[in-house]
């Protein structure tokens, strides 16, 4: 068990002359959901130099993970990856195509996608976790309201 993070506030002086400066301490945002953890330290780079999976930390992502421990398979939504996403959805034989819905200007944009068939049919939004349980059954682990854009 990793020791709780620090999360020191930013530090804000003036000098003689009335310059501000401000000390700031590196933070570490979850790798799952973007929300600040605290301070960044050892535990968040690799031997390699690789930033490391943190999401066990968050409050947000740690039932992501352990659903991932138990044998579901998931996949974070995004811009990038969705036609992946779609794919492997289709190679379980599940319905998936991209949801369009219109922005502020009116125009349709595809701001997800639409998984299943019917009355079961859930939408995942880019930036959600999508989760496939061992038994097939398909669950959207919604990104906090308040998480800034990853
Ligand atoms: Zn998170």
């Amino acid at each position: 068990m990793l020791p709780t993070r620090t999360n020191t506030p930013d530090v804000i002086t003036f000098d003689e002359e009335g310059r501000k400066s401000t000390r700031i301490k590196l933070k570490r945002a979850c790798n799952g959901c973007a929300q600040s953890l605290g301070d960044a330290d050892n535990r968040d780079v690799d031997d390699r130099g690789n930033l490391t999976d943190v999401r066990a930390e968050c409050p947000n992502c740690a039932p992501v993970v352990a659903l991932e421990q138990a044998g579901c398979r998931t996949w974070q939504l995004t811009v990038r990856n969705i036609g992946g996403v779609d794919r492997a959805l289709d190679s379980y034989g599940v319905f998936a195509k991209g949801y369009w819905q219109p922005d502020v200007d009116g125009k349709n944009r595809v701001v997800g996608l639409r998984i299943g068939d019917g009355l079961d049919r859930q939408v995942a939004y880019f930036e959600d976790w999508i989760i496939r349980h061992p038994d097939g059954r398909i669950d959207i682990h919604r990104k906090p309201a308040a998480a800034p854009s990853v």
